[in-house]
C-alpha cells in the first residue's frame, strides 16, 4: 500500500468514526477491500464475493450510502469540522458543505476501486473559458438594439484555478455610439472607452487571438462558461447581425453557470448574487463591470470544480445543436475546443463575410442531448432576470 493509499485509509476510518458508524459492523473501512478491483478496461466480470453475492465495487457502493446517510443526519457544524479535518473549504451553506462532503467520499471511491473513469466522470475540457458581456441599454431598453461595448475572458484551468491573464477590451458600438448616462452608471463604461476603442470584429480577431494564444482549440480543449443564457445567445447573436459576420463557431455551445450549479448542489433557482452567498462568497470589484462579473463568475465555477463537480455544455445556439448521432453535450462540438485552430481564429477571414444562410439544425423530436436551445427563459431565472430577458426580447 502506498502512502497516498494509507492516507486515505485512515481518512476513511476517521470518517466513519466521526460518522459514528461502527468500523465492525462496515467491515472494513471504503478502502480495506482485500484486494483492488481491477481496472475496468482489463477485467471481464466483476469478482463475485461467494457468502454475500456481492461483488466488491457493490460493497463500497453500499458503505458510501451509508455514509451519505450519515452525511445527512450530520449538523453543518459537524461538516465543516470533517471538513476542516480533511483540508477542505468550510465556506458556504449547509446544502454546499454536504455535496462537498459526499462528493470528497465518492471521488476516494473511484480512487479505491482502482478502475477507469466513466464518460460521466470525465471532464471534456482542460480549460473554462468565462465571458460575460456588457452592452448599450437604456433604463427601460425599449426598441433597444444592444450592442456590445465590453468583451472580457477569464481562464479558468480543470482543477480550478483561476488564472491570472484575463483578456478585456472595449468596443465601439456602431447603431448607438453615444452611451445613454444610464449605460455608463450601470456598467463603469465611459464614452472615451468606447470612443477610443475598435469595432466588435477587430476586438472579436483579438479575442480569437489570445485563444490561440493559451492554445485553446489546438493543444487544449476548452469550453465556453457564461452566467446565463444571455452573452452568447443575445448579446453575441445579435452583434454578429449588426456586423454581419458569421456567428462564432466556438460560442455555439457553452455552459450556463446557474443550470451547471442548480444541478451540482440540487438546489432551486439562483442568480450570481444567490451562488456567492450560498459559496460563502462575496462579489470582488464593481457589479456589471464586464471583466468583474466574469472574475466572479469565474470563482464560483472554480469552487465548483473543486467541489467535484463534472461540468458539460448544457446550452446550444438555437437552431445550432449537433446533429443527432454525434456525442452528448461535451463530445467534440461540445468541448468547445475539440476542433483545430482554423476554428478558432477564422475571424480575420470573416470580418468581410456575408453571414451563412444555412446553419445546422437538429431534427425535431431528438433526445440526444443534455443541452437546451437557449433562447427561452431558463431554470435558474429570478423574476428580475425574467423581466431583464423580456426586455431584451422587445428589444
Ligand atoms: P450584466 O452582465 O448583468 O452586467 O448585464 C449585461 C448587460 O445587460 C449590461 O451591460 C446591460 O446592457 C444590460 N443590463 C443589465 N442590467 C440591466 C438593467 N437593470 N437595465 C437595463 N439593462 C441592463
Ligand atoms: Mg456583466
Amino acid at each position: 500500500m502506498d502512502e497516498s493509499q494509507s492516507r486515505t485509509n485512515s481518512w476513511s476510518q476517521a470518517a466513519l468514526n466521526f460518522l459514528g458508524l461502527s468500523l465492525d459492523k462496515e467491515a472494513e473501512s471504503l478502502s480495506a477491500s482485500k484486494e483492488p478491483v481491477a481496472p475496468l478496461k482489463t477485467r471481464s466480470k466483476p469478482r463475485l464475493d461467494m457468502a454475500s453475492g456481492f461483488t466488491p465495487e457493490d460493497e463500497i457502493s453500499m458503505k458510501l450510502s451509508r455514509i451519505n446517510g450519515a452525511i445527512n443526519k450530520m449538523t453543518k457544524e459537524e461538516i465543516q469540522e470533517k471538513l476542516a479535518s480533511i483540508g477542505l473549504n468550510t465556506c458556504g451553506v449547509k446544502d454546499v458543505l454536504k455535496k462537498r462532503l459526499k462528493n470528497y467520499y465518492k471521488r476516494q471511491r473511484t480512487a479505491q476501486c482502482n478502475r477507469a473513469l466513466t464518460e460521466d466522470e470525465v471532464l471534456k475540457f482542460d480549460y473554462l473559458v468565462v465571458i460575460d458581456f456588457e452592452a448599450t441599454c437604456s433604463e427601460t431598453n425599449d426598441n433597444f438594439v444592444h450592442e456590445i461595448i465590453e468583451f472580457p475572458a477569464v481562464l479558468v484551468d480543470a482543477q480550478g484555478h483561476v488564472l491570472s491573464d484575463d483578456f478585456q477590451r472595449f468596443c465601439k458600438p456602431k447603431l448607438n455610439p453615444k452611451l445613454t448616462s444610464f449605460c455608463t452608471n450601470l456598467t463603469g463604461i465611459t464614452q472615451s472607452q468606447v470612443d477610443n476603442a475598435q469595432y466588435f470584429p477587430e476586438v472579436l480577431v483579438e479575442f480569437e487571438n489570445w485563444m490561440s494564444s493559451h492554445k485553446l482549440g489546438t493543444q487544449h480543449k476548452f469550453a465556453i462558461l457564461t452566467d446565463g443564457p444571455w452573452d452568447m445567445a443575445r448579446f453575441l447573436k445579435t452583434q454578429t447581425e449588426i456586423c454581419d459576420i458569421p456567428f462564432p463557431h466556438w460560442a455555439r455551445q457553452w455552459i450556463n453557470l446557474r443550470k451547471a450549479y442548480t444541478a451540482f448542489y440540487g438546489c432551486g433557482k439562483v442568480n450570481l448574487q444567490h451562488m456567492l452567498q450560498d459559496l460563502g462568497m462575496t462579489f470582488q470589484g464593481r457589479p456589471h463591470s464586464g471583466l468583474d462579473d466574469a472574475r466572479n463568475i469565474a470563482a464560483i465555477a472554480a469552487r465548483l470544480l473543486m467541489d467535484g463537480c463534472i461540468m458539460r455544455v448544457n446550452e446550444y445556439q438555437r437552431d445550432m445543436r449537433p446533429p443527432a448521432g454525434s456525442s452528448r453535450g461535451g463530445g467534440r462540438a461540445g468541448s468547445g475546443g475539440g476542433g483545430g485552430s482554423s476554428r478558432i481564429s477564422s475571424s480575420k477571414s470573416r470580418l468581410t463575410q456575408k453571414k451563412p444562410q444555412t446553419r445546422e439544425r437538429q431534427p425535431s423530436g431528438s433526445r440526444s442531448y443534455h443541452g437546451e436551445s437557449a433562447d427561452i427563459p431558463q431554470e435558474g431565472d429570478n423574476l428580475e432576470d425574467l423581466l431583464h430577458y423580456l426586455k431584451l426580447q422587445k428589444s
